[in-house]
């Protein structure tokens, strides 16, 4: 199959897809987005579902065929980029680089779903076995309210690959990826005058303060387990002693046993100034996605397929979780990261390589009709 033909057609459906802005809290420009792939999977001959949301856009499955041990390709429709960011990061390709707002992450990823279905159509070579394209819309928030959903349709399927940006210059697919957590700490303490009521206040700051520093303690790089306490707030005024005073932060950990640890810890904080009071809360958001057995098989079965397509595919891993954490949790098959290749997502620098987008399309055409 020529999939170097396909450029100019992947090229036109990713810039309609980039210049449809798409931030994860704007439900209705995320529907507009939603309203495309649905068109898309439609002209494809995809039985189309969107199903209603109540905070977050619609999700959107799409199914080709009915049946059991069918392939599930994951995407998110969503972007962290908020509406108006395209004026000064527009949609462009230069030397062989691709940029814009979600180009990486995963607009082109979204491209590869559709195109490597369309280009097994064309060639009369689609698979039996049935397809089916989950675009969920709250992926780059947590997946919250996708979450059952991605976890549902997953069982379902033989296998879920994903199509999230791949991370390595050389190409490396995710076989395995941290686990996220999220934390916050509040500190309670009394309000004074700075000047004339010092001995009565409690400062709260000064409590959060010895909390912080014990909790950023908990890192083990050897354990692939850090600690980020990333935003903190407290205080009014200088003249005032701060009655309150709060700390939030992030968890990445390679095992659950490495979150129950730093949960227990944080959990167990006992204040150091007497009288001031601590609410600790600390939830696992993705479980870690470690290359097990079933990985190490899900790989050398797509290694193996790829090679026979003249495609060698390498192993890696990511610090960063995504839905494939939800799927491999779940003790299923699942690959991730066979989206584009490229650096700075979530950033202005965000660009693909274009050379990329044609071979994951050719990759993922191969994984859908030899798996
Ligand atoms: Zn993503």
């Amino acid at each position: 199959m020529n999939f170097s033909a396909r450029k100019p057609a992947m090229m036109k459906l990713l810039q309609q897809m980039v210049e449809i802005e798409s931030p994860t809290y704007d439900k209705a420009a995320v529907n507009r987005m939603g309203a495309l792939v649905a068109r898309e999977s439609s002209r494809i001959g995809a039985k189309v579902e969107v199903l209603p949301m109540q905070d977050v856009g619609d999700n959107i499955v799409a199914r080709w065929g009915e049946g059991d041990g069918g392939i599930l390709l994951i995407g998110h429709i969503d972007t962290v980029f908020p509406l108006g960011t395209l004026e000064m990061m527009p949609f462009y390709e230069k030397y062989g680089k691709v940029y814009g707002p979600g180009t990486l992450d995963m607009k082109s990823g979204l491209v590869i779903m559709l195109q490597a279905i369309e280009a097994l159509q064309e060639e009369g070579k689609v698979p039996k076995r049935p397809i089916t394209a989950l675009f969920n819309t709250d992926e780059e928030m947590g997946s919250y309210h996708s979450r059952d959903l991605v976890e549902k349709i997953a069982k379902e399927h033989a296998l879920s690959l994903v199509f999230e940006p791949c991370e390595h210059l050389d190409g490396a697919l995710h076989t395995w990826r941290k686990g996220t957590g999220k934390f916050s700490i509040k500190a309670q303490g009394k309000a004074a005058h700075s000047g004339g009521a010092h001995r009565k206040g409690l400062n709260a700051i000064e409590e959060l303060s010895h909390q912080i520093v014990k909790v950023q303690q908990l890192t083990d790089y050897e354990k692939g387990t850090t600690i980020n306490i990333g935003s903190m707030s407290g205080g009014r005024a200088i003249n005032i002693v701060p009655a309150y005073a709060e700390a939030d932060g992030d968890i990445r950990m390679m095992s659950t046993e490495e979150y129950q640890r730093v949960e227990d810890a944080i959990l167990n904080l006992e204040s150091v100034l007497p009288d001031a009071v601590l609410t600790k809360h600390c939830i696992l958001n993705r479980p870690p996605m470690p290359f097990d057995a079933t990985m190490e098989g899900v790989f050398d079965k797509a290694y193996e397929i790829a090679k026979k397509d003249g495609l060698e595919i390498k192993a890696g891993g990511s610090g960063s979780a995504s839905d494939a954490n939800f799927v491999a949790n779940l003790k299923l098959p699942v690959l991730d990261g066979l989206g584009t290749v490229g650096e700075g997502f979530h950033s202005e620098e965000e660009y693909f390589l274009l050379d990329s987008f044609i071979e994951r399309t050719q990759l993922t055409a191969a994984l859908l009709r030899d798996w």
